[in-house]
């Protein structure tokens, strides 16, 4: 073997041993973002507190640069939680959180025993059929329904409406698939979704104890630092993702890996190499809190900026990139077509991404209250693979991570483009 070749295959050698590193680290990072100590990245066990912590601490351990002597950006938020277990059963048929059910997210704390009552999907045509369902007495009734037909509720007359909204103890609605979310209030009505195969619709009884801890101030903190950049350092390049998920709903974690640990790793990825390879914009690196429960970190941030506004060059969001088999979608895209093209050709250049769609404006993560702000604001989301979402099966063994890499090398292209 000649010099030449020895030297190529040892080139070789080291290029994968990095790139394997860096998926590792990618992978490591996941899994702590994911692991039982963070509780879900949630408010209940201070899960995103000591979420947080680990973020400052590996951003510290990278080198990057405090604002104002620390990386939190304190503020506080109203939601509410379910720090205990959370029991529902059909009859003796126990259900399980988070696989047969979940609680929508704005409960009060209710416990019981109840009949059910079903709704009769025909009294929406069928004047008599509607007689009859609504001469039944509701009080203290549970209320089951399929979710589909929660629109034609609207139908209803008022007593009607009046009637389920008031009489009832509780509702259920049928689902093929549990969405969980955060609720920064707390409802009057108690209310369960279930999966409509784990039901038995034979089941004429329904027991139910939802404990719910309402609290008014929780103290949160957006997590913010940067890499000082060589020659432009005025102006800022800004990289944003959620840190926060659901956390735990009455023993049920939701963990998200896809939602949003994968946009973290992908922010810690980022940091790693402009710490070494440092770059003519200073890099901002954000990662807000209380994103589920209604872009609240992220709009506080553009609230109480640490630098003007009016800095940022442009800001990428990064949410849901633990997949891409079918590409990327640029949210305001379409409102920047002229950066939009930059990616296409970008990704073109490379074959990185077998595509990159673009979308209009769209209130459906953290870049959102920038762009309200006149910030250039990009969200970058990856498509297919796993349909995991807001569910207690968005983990991080089952995360594909499929073209993470190919979406690290658009973002540091599209930031050498600048
Ligand atoms: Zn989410």
């Amino acid at each position: 073997m000649c010099r030449k070749s020895i030297l190529l295959v040892s080139l070789f050698v080291i290029l994968q041993n990095s790139l394997a590193q860096d998926i590792t680290r990618v992978k490591s990072n996941l899994m702590t973002l994911c692991s039982p100590k963070f509780n879900g990245r949630g408010y209940v066990g201070k899960g995103d507190s000591i979420a947080a912590q680990w973020i400052a601490q590996e951003w510290q351990k990278i080198g990057l640069k405090t604002f104002n002597n620390s990386y939190f950006q304190p503020f506080n938020l109203s939601v509410n939680t379910f720090p205990q277990p959370i029991q529902i059963s059909l009859g003796k048929k126990k259900l399980k959180i988070g696989e047969d059910f979940i609680v929508g997210s704005g409960s009060p704390s209710v416990f019981g025993k109840a009949s059910i009552i079903y709704l009769d999907t025909l009294i929406f045509d069928n004047p008599e059929r509607k007689s009859a369902f609504f001469k039944q007495d509701f009080r203290k009734k549970a209320f089951v329904y399929p979710a589909k037909y929660e629109k034609q509720f609207s139908k209803l007359n008022s007593q009607e409406t009046q009637k389920i909204l008031h009489e009832t103890i509780l509702w259920v609605s049928l689902h093929d698939k549990l969405t969980a979310s955060v609720s920064t209030n707390q409802d009057e009505k108690a209310e369960v979704m279930a999966l409509r195969s784990s039901w038995d619709y034979k089941a004429k009884k329904i027991s139910y104890n939802i404990r719910a801890k309402f609290i008014e101030k929780y103290q949160t903190q957006n997590i913010i630092g940067y890499i000082q950049g060589t020659s432009k350092s005025d102006s800022m390049v800004v990289f944003t993702g959620h840190y926060d998920h659901l956390g735990n709903m009455g023993g049920a974690c939701f963990i998200g890996a896809n939602d949003n640990a994968s946009g973290i790793s992908m922010l810690m990825e980022l940091a790693h190499y402009y710490a070494q390879n440092p770059p003519a914009y200073t890099v901002v690196f954000m990662a807000f809190a209380a994103e589920e429960a209604g872009l609240i970190g992220s709009k506080f941030y553009t609230e109480n900026p640490v630098f003007d506004l009016k800095k940022i060059k442009v800001l990428i969001n990064l949410d849901l990139v633990g997949t891409g088999d079918e590409g990327i979608t640029i949210v305001n895209g379409a409102v920047f077509e002229k950066d939009f093209q930059k990616f296409v050709e970008l990704n073109d250049a490379k074959k990185l991404l077998p595509k990159v769609v673009k979308r209009g404006k769209a209130a459906n993560s953290d870049h959102y209250f920038f762009s309200e702000k006149g910030v250039k604001a990009f969200f970058i989301y990856t498509m297919g693979g796993i349909k995991a979402y807001h569910d207690v099966y968005d983990k991080p063994e089952t995360l594909p991570l499929t073209k993470y890499k190919e979406v690290f090398t658009l973002l540091t292209d599209y930031v050498k483009s600048l």
